[in-house]
């Protein structure tokens, strides 16, 4: 079986074993076993939560470093609407590009541009008849595959178009082949990534036959660099030569919770959540029917939203009000949807259900596996203490199920064995003379 990449990975040599993390996974991802904790990998959506509650930082992201530029001739940045909150006092955005140039990029193609684009192009689908509401934003990769793993009903509801990053790695290939004449393999269009879900989501695009950007390299990667460069820089007058139209206030709202849904102008009937227990949430409500009238949902994994990523520098609630102090200055809308970006725009993507939460086997197999996982939690004590290495005794059971672990590894089961050995073996000595178990002796 093909191994899936992911950004998340366990340090082994930090892990001690903790339990911390079992029980923040909201796919149910992470056992302790022999004193480590592991992924199980087709369930992991790169959400971080176990990266947040780790603490010993045993859980970490893999992303590309900036040696990745020599890979290429020529390399185009895409920072994400959230690294202009990253640093002080920006109050323009031309300041960054520099920097970025400084640091080693040829060019720039800011994502909240490509993000005004998907704006405009989610408008128009709103208005369409295809879209199934509550139409469900696909900008972040954590959520889809959540929404992959566990409501597989709302799969019709997910936006179906590229991303913001896969809009911004397409466009900016295509200028930059024009403007240098190279073929694309030899232009690498490189994110400048806030979290590792969208690490995992450029090296394996979800329902997407080929990868659209080249790599990821870490926002907190490459702050410290381009910090010196920038304020070495000092200042820059006026806009800067980048490959994309310079963003408005509604590409630059797409960096924290509630931007992509402000952007759409023609519906109040929209709700954002942010935090993955806010989403897990929302997406149960929307499953069960509980909003009326709801038109369009955005949802993100990060606490705030792509401000409040792991790999981000910035406290995010300052992060925001930096976003927002920014966005002030700008025009509201700087981008015009022409039909070559609309048909880059809207992309064939296949996201398909996941049956990596389920039990396994043909329908048979699986019915008859949960039956049995039903017996044996009925035995299990129910308190989910994790101690066993598993988040819920279910979770456990399931364990149990798979062949992946014995009923002896819950801890109250075993006491309760070594009571009844203690037991046995005090009777018969009592038999023969000897002491009871509440003798001093
Ligand atoms: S929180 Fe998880 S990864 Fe971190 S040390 Fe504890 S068991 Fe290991
Ligand atoms: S990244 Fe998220 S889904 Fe993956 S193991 Fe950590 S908490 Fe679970």
């Amino acid at each position: 079986m093909e191994t899936l990449f992911h950004s998340v990975i366990l340090d082994k040599d930090r892990c001690v074993g903790c339990i911390n993390c079992i029980k923040r996974c909201p796919t149910g991802a992470i056992r302790v076993r022999d004193g480590k904790a592991n992924i199980i990998s087709e369930r992991c959506i790169d959400c971080a939560e176990c990266i947040r509650i780790c603490p010993h930082k045993a859980k970490q992201s893999r992303y590309d470093s900036l040696d990745i530029l020599k890979k290429f001739d020529y390399t185009v940045a895409l920072p994400p609407p959230s690294l202009y909150a990253q640093f002080n006092n920006i109050t323009d955005k031309s300041i960054l590009i520099e920097g970025l140039k400084a640091v080693g990029f040829d060019d720039v193609y800011e994502v909240a541009t490509a993000a005004e684009y998907i704006s405009a192009a989610t408008r128009v689908f709103m208005n369409s008849t295809g879209a199934e509401f509550p139409v469900i934003s696909n900008a972040c990769p954590a959520v889809v595959r959540l929404i992959a793993l566990r409501y597989p009903g709302l799969i019709p509801n997910l936006l179906p178009m590229l991303t913001p990053v896969e809009l911004a790695g397409k466009l900016a290939k295509k200028l930059a082949v024009e403007k240098t004449g190279l073929p694309p393999e030899r232009i690498g269009c490189i994110f400048i990534s806030p979290c590792p879900a969208k690490v995992t989501a450029n090296h394996s695009p979800i329902g997407l036959e080929h990868r659209v950007v080249d790599g990821s390299v870490a926002v907190k990667e490459i702050y410290p660099a381009l910090l010196r460069e920038m304020s070495a820089i000092g200042s820059v007058s006026g806009e800067v030569s980048a490959l994309a139209v310079p963003p408005g206030r509604v590409g630059i709202g797409w960096g924290e919770s509630g931007g992509e849904s402000a952007a759409l102008f023609s519906t109040e009937k929209y709700l954002a959540a942010d935090g993955i227990e806010n989403v897990i949430g929302v997406l149960e409500d929307i499953e069960s029917k509980r909003y009326r009238g709801l038109e369009f949902v955005e949802l993100n994994a990060c606490p705030g939203g792509c401000v409040g990523g792991v790999l981000q520098v910035e406290n995010p609630y300052i992060a925001k009000a930096k976003l927002n102090r920014l966005a002030k200055r700008l025009p509201e809308n700087r981008v015009r949807l022409d039909a070559e970006v609309t048909a880059v725009v809207n992309v064939e993507r296949t996201v398909s259900y996941d049956p990596a939460m389920e039990l396994g086997g043909n329908a048979q197999e699986n019915y008859e596996r949960y039956i049995q996982l039903q017996e044996i939690l009925a035995g299990l004590p129910g308190i989910d203490c994790g101690s066993c290495g598993a988040p819920t005794c279910e979770a456990f059971a399931e364990d149990i199920v798979k062949g992946k672990a014995i009923r002896e590894n819950c801890v109250v089961i075993m006491r309760e064995k070594m009571e009844q050995m203690l037991d046995a073996f005090y009777n018969h000595s009592v038999e023969k003379g000897g002491c009871d178990k509440n003798d001093n002796c």
